[in-house]
C-alpha cells in the first residue's frame, strides 16, 4: 500500500524516513473497513497523519477525478492555507502502477457517506 504510492502521502508528498523508516505515514482506507471496505491497494491512500486524519474526520474528500476538496468548515491560519486550502482542486499523487489505482465506488462511497461540504 505504502510503496504503491512510494512512500509518500497522496495528498501532500510527506515522505520522512529515518534511515530508511518511514515516520507519520499510514494507509488510509477511502471505503472505511467497517463499512465493507476491503483491504486492498485500490480502496486505500497513502496519506501523512495530518491528511489521514482529516479525510476520516469529513474535512477533506475527493472527486470523481481524483481532486482534492475542502470541507467549507475547514478554518486555521497559515499552515492551514498551505497544508488544506493550497491543494483545493489539486490532483492526488497516483501510484505508478495503474492496477494500483483507487476504484471508483470507493471514491465515490467517501464523498456520499464521508465528506461534509
Ligand atoms: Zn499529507
Amino acid at each position: 500500500m505504502l510503496r504503491a504510492y512510494n512512500y509518500q502521502c497522496a495528498i501532500c508528498g510527506y515522505d520522512l524516513k529515518y534511515d530508511s523508516i518511514s515516520i507519520g505515514l499510514e494507509a488510509a482506507h477511502v471505503k472505511w473497513k467497517q463499512y465493507g471496505g476491503p483491504c486492498i491497494v485500490n480502496d486505500g491512500l497513502a496519506l501523512c497523519l495530518l491528511h489521514h486524519s482529516a479525510f476520516d474526520m469529513r474535512a477533506i474528500g475527493l472527486d470523481s477525478y481524483l481532486k482534492m476538496k475542502i470541507s467549507s468548515g475547514v478554518n486555521g491560519h497559515q499552515m492551514v492555507e498551505k497544508l488544506f486550502w493550497d491543494f483545493e482542486g489539486k490532483n492526488i499523487l497516483l501510484p505508478r502502477i495503474k492496477e494500483d489505482y483507487l476504484h471508483d465506488r470507493f471514491v465515490e462511497w467517501h464523498l456520499r457517506e464521508v465528506f461534509r461540504k
